[in-house]
Order: structure tokens, then C-alpha cells, then sequence
């Protein structure tokens, strides 16, 4: 089967198909479930089930904007057709808890083919309504102030699982989805494959901008760097979460291997090789990463760098007991910033009563992964 969505960049994809010679196409094998599939991808299926073709633009229709669960339910397809096909997954979650906030906020919590749960978040403001959607089930990074790090891991979702959670929100919500955040459960950068092709998907199928969507990794090496070549126009959030070394190690343990010179280096190259500049993630724990001498140091480290710091202030989970600074000193390290003209501003906490930070709804009603 060909993949389709490889972690080749797409400028050594397209050399790769110039090489002269008259190499004839790969026949392109698609496998259900169809949640993710191009108009495309849907045609080569249908023209394989010995359906004409245009029955590919009527079954992607019918899955991005009738939102089907079954393709027993399309009723411009033949009876006799829809009989044979029925089984066939589309890859629609089912939902397993809804909690909604008094801002609006809801969060999901999403039961997949094999029985995992996920969370996915919708919050709406004004004129926008951003999805938060996971990656994976749980996290092998193991953060020590994130709820899902706590929560062991279980595998990547794939590329259906994910544009599954947007077309739920859009329908619970009854509105169309404007944003996306990659800030759900899991670590986005180790699930490239599949995070890619829901990129595609939720940008030509759903219609989703590319460049309101925003990839936010804690940083694996290299990853950044090819992420660069693909030229996605998404936003790069990295999560820095500390000013230096000692104190990044003891938040992240993949620090240790990663050191916070190196992280920064190839973010450098990114803005070089993407002219985009990069969101830093810095949530703030009271006592630990928030005092004015961290501020300054994060400042010198951002200084020329075409990048914007968002300050999180830490929403408190059970495992452990970091402190939510007050709000004097979350203005003092935001104030520290912008003296050392560092573009920054304070995430406002969303949906709090519905277990905001990352994979907390998660944790309390279904327990740890592993
Ligand atoms: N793994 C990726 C993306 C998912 S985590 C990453 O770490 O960037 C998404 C965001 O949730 C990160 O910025 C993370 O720092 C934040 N987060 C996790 N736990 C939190 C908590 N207890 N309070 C506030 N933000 C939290
Ligand atoms: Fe994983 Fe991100 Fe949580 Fe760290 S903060 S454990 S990388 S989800």
C-alpha cells in the first residue's frame, strides 16, 4: 500500500516525482475507515468497490458535511450498494462524557473503535470556536505538571481519530470550527505521520485555514527541523516552560536529552527556514519558574528572536502540588518580559471548572493509562 501522507518532506516528494523518466503513478490503495480520505482518496475507493467515480465526491460530502456515521445512512447511494458497504467504518468516535463549562467551554470525552478514551475540548469566544484535540492516547513524555504525563501512554491515534474529534465539536457546538490547537493529549511531534494527514484533511475536507492551526510540541530533536521543510504554514508552539537547563529537567524529563541551547537553536532555524515566527509555551508554576531574575533570563535568551510567549498560569493538578501564582505575580514576570521588549501575553484560563489543563477530565473519570 502506498502511504500518503509520509514524513518525506514535500519538496523531496516532488523531486523525487521529476526524475525524468515517465515513472507510472503508484496505485494508491485506500483502507478504511474513510474519516481523513481526500476527495481523491474516496474516489480511488469507490472506483475499487466497481462504483463510478463520482460517487467519491458524494461520499465525501456526505462524511465532512452530513457528518454520517455509517454508509448505510447515504441515501443517494443504491440500496443494494449500501448493503454491502455498511460495515464498512467510516471512523466516527462515540461520545463517552460531556462536561460544559459557564464560559462555553465543553469538554469531550471521546470513546474510539478500541474502546480508548480521549479528550478533546471545544471553546468558543466571540467570533472564533478553537477545538483542542489530542494525538495520542496519553503521553510518553511524562511532564511533571501535565495530568496526561502522569497518565502513562497507550499509542498515536490515528489520522481518522483525529479529524473525528473536530467534526464532533463542530456538530455539538452547531458551528463551524475556525481553529485548531494540537494541545490535547499527547506529544503531536511523535505522531508526525498522522498529524500531518489530519492537517491536510481538516484543511481541504473541512475547510479549516492552515494558518489558524497550531502544532504545539515540548521539542524532539530533529522534529522541528522537518516539520520546517514541509513549509505548513501552521503555527509552532514550542513549550519551553523554563528559562534554563536545571529547571526545564526537572519539568520535562526529556530535557535531559534535550538540551534547552539545542531546542532553541533549531527553533532559530525554523523562523529561517519558514519566515514564521514561533509561539513559546512558559506556564507558570508560583515559586519555581516565576520569580524576575527567570524573566530576565528568558529574555535574554528570546532576544532577536522572531518569536511571542504566551505565559499560562498553572491550572493545579491532583499528582502533584505546584502552586498557581497570584495574579501581581503573573503581571510582575509579564511586565519583566516586555521590559526586555519581549512580545508576550497571559493565556486566559478557559473552562476551568471542566478540568482545563491537558488531560485532566481524563484522569479523574477514567484513571491512568498504564
Ligand atoms: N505535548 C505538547 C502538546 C500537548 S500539551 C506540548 O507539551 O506542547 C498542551 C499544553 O498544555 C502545553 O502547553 C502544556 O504545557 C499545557 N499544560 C499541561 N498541563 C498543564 C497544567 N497543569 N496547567 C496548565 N497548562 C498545562
Ligand atoms: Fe505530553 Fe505535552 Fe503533557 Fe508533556 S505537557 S506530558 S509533552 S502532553
Amino acid at each position: 500500500m502506498d502511504r500518503i501522507y509520509s514524513d518525506q518532506p514535500v519538496a523531496q516528494a516532488i523531486t523525487a516525482g521529476q526524475s525524468g523518466t515517465a515513472a507510472p503513478m503508484p496505485s494508491v490503495v485506500v483502507l478504511p475507515p474513510l474519516l481523513g480520505a481526500s476527495v481523491a482518496e474516496l474516489t480511488e475507493w469507490v472506483k475499487q468497490q466497481q462504483q463510478p467515480a463520482y460517487r467519491g465526491q458524494q461520499l465525501h460530502q456526505w462524511i465532512y458535511q452530513k457528518g454520517v456515521r455509517s454508509l448505510d445512512e447515504i441515501s443517494v447511494f443504491s440500496k443494494q450498494w449500501r448493503s454491502t458497504v455498511a460495515d464498512v467504518p467510516i471512523g466516527r468516535s462515540t461520545l463517552h462524557y460531556r462536561a460544559a463549562a459557564p464560559d462555553g467551554t465543553v469538554k469531550f470525552l471521546l470513546r474510539l473503535a478500541d474502546g480508548q478514551i480521549i479528550e478533546t475540548v471545544g471553546i468558543p469566544t466571540e467570533k472564533r470556536l478553537t477545538v483542542c484535540v489530542s494525538s495520542q492516547v496519553g503521553c510518553p513524555m511524562g511532564c511533571d505538571f501535565c495530568a496526561t504525563g502522569k497518565g502513562g501512554f497507550l499509542r498515536n491515534l490515528e489520522r481518522h481519530e483525529i479529524v473525528d474529534q473536530v467534526l464532533t465539536v463542530q456538530e455539538d457546538f452547531q458551528q463551524r470550527v475556525s481553529n485548531i490547537v494540537f494541545m490535547g493529549m499527547g506529544e503531536p511531534l511523535l505522531n508526525v505521520d498522522n498529524v500531518l494527514g489530519a492537517v491536510r484533511s481538516l484543511n481541504e475536507d473541512v475547510g479549516i485555514g492552515k494558518r489558524a492551526m497550531t502544532i504545539s510540541t515540548v521539542g524532539i530533536p530533529g522534529r522541528i527541523r522537518r516539520l520546517a521543510t514541509h513549509q505548513l504554514q501552521t503555527t509552532l508552539a514550542v513549550s519551553l516552560h523554563a528559562s534554563n537547563q536545571a529547571v526545564r529537567e526537572q519539568l520535562i524529563p526529556s530535557a535531559r536529552q534535550y538540551p534547552l541551547q539545542d531546542l532553541l537553536a533549531e527553533c532559530r532555524e525554523y523562523v529561517q527556514l519558514t519566515g514564521r515566527r514561533v509561539t513559546f509555551e512558559y506556564i507558570l508554576l508560583g515559586g519555581l519558574n516565576d520569580c524576575p531574575e527567570h524573566a530576565v533570563e528568558l529574555a535574554e535568551h528570546l532576544r532577536g528572536f522572531q518569536s511571542h510567549v504566551n505565559l499560562i498560569p498553572y491550572n493545579p493538578i491532583s499528582e502533584v502540588d505546584y502552586q498557581r501564582p497570584s495574579p501581581q505575580r503573573i503581571q510582575a514576570f509579564l511586565n519583566g518580559l516586555k521590559q526586555h521588549h519581549i512580545a508576550a501575553s497571559v493565556r486566559r484560563s478557559r473552562g476551568l471548572e471542566a478540568d482545563a489543563a491537558c488531560g485532566q477530565l481524563r484522569a479523574k473519570k477514567v484513571g491512568a493509562i498504564a
